[in-house]
């Protein structure tokens, strides 16, 4: 029940003369039903962990593995699919589409796995109820509040079913109240609906909820392990 494994990874980036080993032989796994929290100072390789994570980027030694699959030897297509029927993104800077109303943004990761069209509105409205923005369906994210764009990212991140969530920064751009009712909404899906989550922060408040705490320095995890005094919102 391993859905991503790092095996001695490096991510290096090269800056002119300057090297940056931003993340050092990292070798990690994530399994099934994890609430995963990647914490550590700022440059410490959270982001570039993250964009690992989610195969948005390559690393520049070893291997990671997508349910199984080692990366590099799928296609850029066959990836692409994998990797949207099995991770959900949520960012800190939600990255809405702006010309886009709430359920067409909803829509459009079940356009891309061409699901036919009255399923998918279906899909996309349910998804929009769950968040709590059943009357807001037809607004445009300039229209709506920081959390409730959030909230939108959360069900687009939902619409095509994936195992895995992964947020960064989820709550960053939030004032804390609604800070705290987006991390709610996560841990109900971890709790309630058996998604695994792996979220990036810097908050060690917000990190007190997963069950697993992943500590990077400068580009090492130095801890790892569970999160012994985990807090469960109210
Ligand atoms: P955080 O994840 O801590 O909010 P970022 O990931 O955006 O912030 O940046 C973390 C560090 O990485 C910063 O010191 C930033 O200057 C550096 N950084 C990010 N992107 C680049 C880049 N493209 N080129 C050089 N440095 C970068
Ligand atoms: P964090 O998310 O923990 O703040 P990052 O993963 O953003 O850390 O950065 C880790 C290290 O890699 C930092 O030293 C940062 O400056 C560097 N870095 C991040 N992104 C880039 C990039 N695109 N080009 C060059 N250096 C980068």
């Amino acid at each position: 029940n391993t859905l991503i494994a790092f095996r001695n990874v490096w991510k290096i980036y090269q800056m002119g003369e300057v090297k940056v080993n931003a993340l050092r032989a990292v070798s990690v796994k994530f399994r099934k039903g994890e609430f995963a929290a990647i914490i550590g100072p700022s440059g410490s390789g959270k982001s570039t962990m993250m964009n690992l994570v989610g195969c948005l980027d390559i690393p520049t030694k070893g291997e990671i593995y997508l349910k199984g699959r080692n990366i590099a030897w799928l296609k850029e297509s066959e990836l692409a699919v994998l990797r949207g029927r099995t991770i959900g993104f949520v960012f800190q800077q939600y990255n809405l589409i702006p010309g886009m109303t709430a359920l067409e943004n909803v829509l459009l990761p079940l356009e891309i796995q061409e699901i036919d069209d009255r399923i998918a509105e279906r899909k996309a409205k349910k998804l929009l109820s769950l968040v709590g923005l059943s009357d807001k369906i037809q607004h445009k994210p300039s229209q709506l509040s920081g959390g409730q764009q959030q909230r939108v990212s959360i069900a687009r991140a939902l619409a095509c079913n994936p195992e895995i969530i992964l947020a960064d920064e989820p709550t960053g751009a939030l004032d804390s109240v609604t800070g705290r009712e987006l991390l709610e909404m996560l841990y109900r899906l971890w709790k309630e609906e058996g998604k695994t989550i792996v979220m990036v922060t810097h908050d060690l408040h917000l990190a007190k909820y997963a069950s697993r705490h992943i500590e990077l320095k400068d580009g090492k995890i130095v801890r790892d392990g569970i999160n012994e005094e985990r807090l469960t919102p109210e």
